[in-house]
């Protein structure tokens, strides 16, 4: 199997690194890639939003499977242009990818299916939105309707600030605050059969103990050892079957990867957002785990074919992944300073390039690269992560100190 991955950061090479260990899949080739992709597949340009461009590469590289990443290139249609051309593509179509694409239409189809989430309003002006905030108090949360990278969402006690992100937004869903901590859980469907993958959590914010601002993620760790017996089964009777009912039942069936982001509340999970592909960085430590052969997976997901699929393999043990993001992340990034040590396996590449008259190294992105390890336990994958990082040297460079303290140290509550 010829394997076509569109995308170009820390989730795709984790994602090629599966891919490539496939014995079933013969060619690996990654548009655009990053340096760290290049190790283990053939890198071609590509304009990744551009559904025309990607669809004759596919054409071009002869690929039995086009697998695409990053949420922008969905949204645009990408997978649609793809199966046009009669290649088998994994990702949704752009209409079911507005399950993330759009906050609004993500309510919209929970509340027609009956999935358990947050209430909310959809507010475009500073009146609604002021009355929204009132209504459910404090903490204010405060999203994006539109696609933002994952930082296009304020959780504050700051009924200004709330206000002010509103603003700056346009048109915003203003929702109840989720008490409880959070799973990222990752489906694969082919639209109607769907296979869990090992619930994880991640780390929003940029400070240690969860303070400063929201950023794209700056580590993870799976299997979560706090996560209550049943989880997974439940979230796929009440969340995920439910949804992807009401998705065939509006003529969009959605075939790819949900991602369920859940917070596990007193009251029982809670879907927090949906995403249409791979988060970035469970997807590091979630695939580092897995044992049944990627590409295998994801090919009868974008061919109807997941009924037939073995039960998931899974291996022993934990995987902790801990990012590091360049100086004056998320706000402002420097990029463009060499990085030294990062050759070594599990080093995971999201924001660097090379030096083209040297091939040196350099960052190239806010969150510039990651650390990825596995263990026999939680602490065995955290010291290895650790060690990674440690090793890593990128001036001005940040990381996160507490990634899996929490669940290792058993500090990890389900209110009520
Ligand atoms: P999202 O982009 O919707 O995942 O939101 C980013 C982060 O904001 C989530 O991972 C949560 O930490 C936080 N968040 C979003 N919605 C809520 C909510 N209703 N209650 C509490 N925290 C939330």
């Amino acid at each position: 199997m010829r394997v076509l991955l569109v995308g170009g950061g820390g989730r795709e090479h984790a994602l090629a690194l599966g891919l490539a260990s496939d014995p079933a899949v013969s060619a690996l080739i990654a548009a655009p890639g990053n340096p760290g992709i290049a190790e283990v597949a053939e890198l071609r340009e590509v304009t990744a939003t551009d559904p025309a461009a990607v669809a004759a590469l596919a054409v071009e590289t002869a690929a039995d499977l086009v697998v695409i990443g990053p949420e922008a290139p969905l949204v645009a249609g990408v997978a649609d242009a793809v199966r046009a051309k009669g290649i088998a593509a994994f990702g949704p179509s752009g209409e079911a990818a507005q399950l993330e694409g759009s906050k609004t239409f993500a309510k919209d189809v929970m509340t027609a299916a009956g999935v358990p989430t947050a209430r909310a309003y959809t507010c475009t002006d500073p009146e609604s939105t002021g009355r929204a905030l009132d209504e459910f108090g404090a903490p204010y949360v405060v999203k994006n309707d539109g696609l933002a990278a994952g930082k296009g969402v304020v959780v504050t006690d700051d009924r200004a600030a709330a206000l002010a992100h509103a603003q700056e937004c346009g048109r915003v869903v203003v929702e109840e605050f989720l008490d409880g901590p959070e799973v990222s859980l990752f489906v694969v469907t082919d639209g109607e059969a769907a296979l869990p993958l090992l619930p994880a959590q991640d780390f929003k914010r940029i400070g240690d103990g969860d303070t400063g601002p929201n950023t794209g993620g700056m580590g993870a760790y799976a299997p979560l050892p706090w996560s209550p017996p049943g989880l997974v089964d439940e979230v796929m009777r009440d969340v995920v079957h439910p949804t992807l009912a009401e998705m065939r039942r509006r003529g969009t069936p959605f075939a790819g990867l949900l991602y369920v982001g859940l917070a596990i509340t007193a009251a029982g999970p809670r879907v927090i957002e949906f995403n249409a592909r791979f988060g970035d960085p469970e997807t590091q430590v979630v695939l580092a785990l897995l044992e049944s052969p990627l590409g295998g997976l994801l090919h009868a997901a974008a061919t109807g074919t997941l009924a037939a699929h073995p039960p998931l393999r899974w291996r022993d043990g934990a995987a902790v992944t801990v990012v590091v993001a360049a100086q004056g992340y998320p706000a402002a990034p420097r990029t463009g300073d060499v990085i030294t040590g990062a050759d070594r396996p599990g080093i995971i590449h999201a924001g660097t390039t090379r030096r083209a008259s040297d091939g040196a190294l350099l960052s190239a992105g806010g969150r510039v690269l990651c650390g990825t390890a596995t263990g026999t336990d939680l602490a065995a994958a955290r010291d290895a992560a650790y060690a990674l990082v440690d090793g890593v040297e990128l001036a001005g460079s940040q990381h996160r100190t507490d990634i899996a303290a929490a669940a290792l140290n058993g500090r990890i509550t389900i209110p009520g």
